[in-house]
């Protein structure tokens, strides 16, 4: 059988080739981000519950009324903004299929979005799936911060949305006030649409601020702001995420929701629905990831590798130019090999392949993992 693919110039996702190869090694997987320490006991007692008690038919295709009415109740605790859960909330099977159903509602063929490499590998295939252009965008290295003046000069008639992604994966970069200025300056009087992916919203440190599009009544109005369950409550595999943007817009992404997915798995809903009630749960996140990065830090000292700051989410960056020369591609493949450690090249984040000789470490690992990982590479 033939087949025409649409994705003629994409393999497979560098998370797949990585984490494969780490099993295949038996190495340490600090690549593919996903936490190795156990979620809540109670969440999973609540979702058996959830089952047990028969909620296990279809939830509504929007989602399930009580979970949206929770998230209506976090984003007004959080950021003092009204959304209505009957209209600007739907539940999505995880963050990635959060932005691809945005890009299907909005996207024409010849439409631009300005995306900014290093990007989350799932952006640019999504949107060229729809027809339409990436117009990438380098973050400027070694601090992967924006430069709006370019991206002013990147914008043209055909320019439909901007994607953003803060906390960066893989960067932990976070966008700053003057950022969001410069995104406000850009968009205002026209019809270019925010995508703003947030699913590391809470994994954010130093007493930073989430600068979230649920904070700013005026660029909420233009946006679809992208979350996932996986990353708040440490169930990456749970694939359970939420959208949330003005009804009008919502109105185009659910008629196209409807027959991409309908609805999705009910039990985890109605637990999280009960859940999202313990704020603590999410409150605590970012203070726990912090310590983790920061024990991450203090383990990599010894070692020939120079991490880059990270701010928020699950990874940080290293250098490596006082260890070698080699590409970062070559270079995690053979530390995957050799020390027994698998990271993540950062080229892989780029179309082009860019390459500065970086490699991204998660640290969403328990602690013995980080001084295992950590012993091997002093000894590179
Ligand atoms: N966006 C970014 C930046 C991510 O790192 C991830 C990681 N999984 C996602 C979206 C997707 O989230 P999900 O697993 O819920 O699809
Ligand atoms: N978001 C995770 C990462 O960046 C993993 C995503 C995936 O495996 N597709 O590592």
């Amino acid at each position: 059988m033939k087949l025409i693919s649409k994705l003629p110039t994409v393999g497979t996702s560098v998370f797949t080739t990585m984490s494969a190869l780490a099993l295949e090694h038996k190495a340490i997987n600090l690549g593919q981000g996903f936490p190795d320490f156990p979620m809540s006991e109670t969440l999973i007692d609540q979702v058996c519950q959830a089952m047990r008690e028969q909620h296990n038919q279809y939830a509504p295709m929007a989602g399930w009324l009580p979970l949206r009415e929770a998230i209506a109740d976090k984003i007004a605790y959080l950021y003092q903004t009204h959304v209505d859960p009957v209209t600007d909330i739907t539940i999505t099977p995880g963050g990635t299929y959060a932005l691809y159903n945005t890009f299907t509602t909005i996207l024409q063929p010849g439409d631009e979005v300005i995306v900014f490499e290093p990007a989350y590998d799932s952006y640019i295939p999504g949107i060229e799936l729809n027809g339409a252009k990436a117009i990438r965008i380098p973050l400027v290295h070694p601090q992967y911060h924006i430069d709006w003046q370019r991206v002013k000069e990147s914008c043209t008639a055909k320019t439909r949305a901007i994607l953003i992604n803060t906390p960066h994966n893989p960067s932990g970069a976070v966008l700053s006030e003057q950022d969001i200025a410069s995104l406000r300056d850009l968009v205002e009087g026209t019809d270019i649409i925010i995508i703003s992916d947030e699913v590391y919203e809470h994994l954010i440190f130093d007493g930073r601020t989430h600068c979230s599009m649920l904070r700013y009544p005026d660029l909420l109005a233009r946006s679809f702001v992208c979350f996932s369950f996986g990353k708040v409550y440490n169930c990456t595999g749970w694939k359970l995420g939420y959208v949330v943007a003005p009804s009008s817009l919502m109105t185009a992404f659910r008629k196209i929701h409807q027959f991409n997915c309908f609805s999705c798995h009910t039990p985890m809903q109605v637990a999280l629905a009960s859940f999202l009630q313990h704020r603590d749960a999410y409150l605590t996140l970012g203070s726990s990831m912090q310590e983790r990065r920061d024990a991450f830090i203090a383990l990599m000292k010894p070692t020939r590798f120079d991490l880059l700051p990270s701010y928020g989410s699950y990874f940080i960056l290293a250098t490596y130019d006082r260890i070698t020369q080699e590409g970062d591609k070559e270079f995690a493949m053979r530390l995957t090999r050799e020390a027994g450690v698998t990271p993540i090249p950062v080229s892989a984040f780029y179309t082009d392949g860019t390459d500065h000789k970086v490699l991204r470490f998660c640290f969403a690992k328990k602690h013995e993992t980080l001084a295992a990982a950590a012993t091997r590479l002093q000894a590179v």
